[in-house]
C-alpha cells in the first residue's frame, strides 16, 4: 500500500525548492515607497476589512467605488492648489488621450465628484457612503509613510447638522474600539468658515508678518498661500514661533462658535475625552469648522484617523455648497500599531480538512472529491506537490486542521478514503460515497 512505502522514503526535500545560496537582490522589486501586504498580515487587514464592514451596516453607510485614475484638475480645484498634496504629491501624467490625470491622493473628492455626477442627493439625504481603497501620494517614504496607502472612509454628504460631526467621530472611535485599540486621544479644533476666516487669516498674516525670518522656507510659502497651515508645521522654529500666534477659537463668528459647542456637547455626551488642539488644520483646504484627529496616546503621534467637515467641496468641485462631513482611518498605520501592539486578532476561518493524495493514480479520483467537499462548503487544504505521506501530513500539521483525509491507490480500488485524526492519529476508513457526512459528523 502507498501510504505505508511512502514512510520509509527518507528524502528531505525535493530539490526544485532548494534556492541558490547566494543572497542576490530580486530583479524586480515594488516601486519605492510601495509596499506588498503579505499574507502573514492577512489576519489584521481582514480583522479591519470585517470591522470596517460591520460599522457601515450599523452606521447605515453604503458602498461607493471610485476609480483610482481621475482628471488633475479634480484635485486642483477640490484639495487646493497651494496645498502639499497639489503642489508636491500627486503622481500625475498625460495619458495617449493627453488628459492630465493622477492617482487618486485621497478619497473625498472622488466621492463629492461622483455625488453631483450622478445626483446622488435625489436619493437620501443625508447621503452616507464608505469607501476603501488604495490612494497615492509622491511623499518621502518614512516610517508609517507609504506612496501608495489604504484608506477605509466613511462620508456623509448633505447635512450640516453637527449631529453628523459628533457622528462620525464616534463612528472612527468606535472602529478603533472594535480592532482592539482603545488608548486614543481625540484632537479636535475647528477652521472656521467664508465669514470668520479671512478675519483670522488676517491676524494670522498680521502676527507673522515681522517675524518671517524665523520660518522655514515650506513656511514662506504657506505664508503666501495658505497661512493657516503655518499653524501644523513640524519645525521646531516654527512650532515655537506659533505660541504667541493668535488663535482661531478667539475668532470664529457666532455660527462657528455655536457649531463647535454643539459638536464637543455631544462628543462629551458620549463619554468621550477630547484635547481642543488649536494648531490641528488638517492638510487640505475644503475643510470648514470641525477638523479631529484620533491618535493612539501610545504611539508615535501618527494619527490613525483623522477627518472634519467639507461644506465648500461641492462647490470647489463645481456642483454648490453641499454640507458633509467625513473620516478616513490610515489602514497599513492601524496594521503596524496592531502589530507594535501585539493586538491579537485571528480572523475567524472555518475548520478545514487536509487532503492527502498518495501516488499519481490517486490524484484523478482525489481532485474530484476534494470538489466535492468544497461544493458542500468545507474548507480543503492540499500538498500535491509534496509526495510523501509524511511531508503532506507535516503540512497538515503546520496548518492545524483537525482531520486529514488520506487517499491513496488501494483506497481508490477500495473505493475508500482514510479519515485521520490530527489530534489523536485514529485513522478509520470510509467509503469515498459518503465522505461528506463522514467528515462533517467528525469536525467539530
Ligand atoms: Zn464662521
Ligand atoms: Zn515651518
Amino acid at each position: 500500500m502507498p501510504i505505508k512505502n511512502s514512510k520509509q522514503k527518507k528524502k528531505k526535500k525535493d530539490n526544485i525548492e532548494k534556492e541558490p545560496k547566494e543572497k542576490k537582490e530580486p530583479a524586480f522589486q515594488t516601486v519605492r515607497g510601495m509596499h506588498d501586504i503579505l499574507p502573514k498580515d492577512e489576519d489584521r487587514w481582514k480583522a479591519i476589512w470585517n470591522i470596517g464592514e460591520k460599522m457601515s451596516e450599523l452606521y447605515d453607510f453604503s458602498l461607493i467605488e471610485t476609480p483610482i485614475l481621475e482628471s488633475a484638475a479634480l484635485f486642483e480645484a477640490g484639495i487646493g492648489v497651494g496645498t502639499d498634496i497639489v503642489e508636491k504629491e500627486m503622481f500625475s501624467f498625460k495619458t495617449k488621450g493627453d488628459e492630465v490625470v493622477v492617482l487618486r491622493p485621497e478619497g473625498t473628492a472622488p466621492v463629492m465628484r461622483s455625488y453631483i455626477q450622478h445626483h446622488l442627493g435625489r436619493f437620501s439625504s443625508p447621503l452616507k457612503v464608505y469607501y476603501v481603497g488604495q490612494m497615492f501620494r509622491y511623499e518621502k517614504p518614512q516610517a508609517g509613510r507609504y506612496r501608495a496607502f489604504h484608506q477605509w472612509g466613511f462620508e456623509t454628504i448633505g447635512e450640516g447638522d453637527p449631529f453628523y460631526d459628533a457622528q462620525t467621530i464616534l463612528l472612527a472611535v468606535n472602529f478603533l474600539k472594535e480592532l482592539g485599540i482603545k488608548n486614543v486621544t481625540l484632537k479636535i479644533n475647528t477652521v472656521g468658515c467664508r465669514v470668520c476666516r479671512p478675519n483670522y487669516r488676517k491676524k494670522l498674516l498680521a502676527y507673522y508678518k515681522g517675524e518671517k525670518k524665523h520660518l522655514c522656507a515650506d513656511c514662506l510659502r504657506r505664508y503666501e498661500k495658505n497661512p493657516m497651515r503655518l499653524l501644523d508645521c513640524k519645525e521646531e522654529e516654527c512650532k515655537k514661533m506659533r505660541e504667541d500666534a493668535p488663535i482661531i477659537l478667539d475668532h470664529l463668528c457666532q455660527s462657528c462658535n455655536g457649531h463647535m459647542k454643539e459638536v464637543l456637547e455631544l462628543v462629551e455626551e458620549n463619554g468621550l475625552e477630547y484635547e481642543p488642539d488649536p494648531y490641528l488644520v488638517r492638510g487640505l483646504d475644503y475643510y470648514n469648522r470641525t477638523v479631529f484627529e484620533l491618535i493612539a496616546k501610545d504611539s508615535a503621534g501618527f494619527a490613525l484617523a483623522g477627518g472634519g467637515r467639507y461644506d465648500y467641496l461641492g462647490e470647489l468641485v463645481g456642483g454648490r455648497m453641499i454640507p458633509a462631513v467625513g473620516v478616513s482611518l490610515g489602514m497599513e498605520r492601524l496594521v503596524e500599531y496592531m502589530e507594535e501592539k501585539k493586538i491579537f486578532v485571528k480572523a475567524k476561518k472555518k475548520p478545514g480538512v487536509f487532503f492527502v493524495i498518495i501516488g499519481d493514480p490517486a490524484k484523478k479520483v482525489g481532485f474530484r472529491l476534494i470538489h466535492k467537499l468544497r461544493e458542500s462548503n468545507m474548507r480543503v487544504l492540499e500538498a500535491v506537490g509534496k509526495k510523501s505521506l509524511k511531508a503532506q501530513l507535516k503540512a497538515a500539521n503546520r496548518a492545524g486542521t483537525e482531520l486529514a483525509l488520506m487517499l491513496g491507490q488501494k483506497e481508490c480500488f477500495e473505493e475508500t478514503v482514510i479519515i485521520r485524526d490530527m489530534r489523536t492519529g485514529v485513522q478509520e476508513t470510509v467509503l469515498a460515497e459518503k465522505i461528506i457526512e463522514e467528515t462533517k459528523k467528525r469536525l467539530r
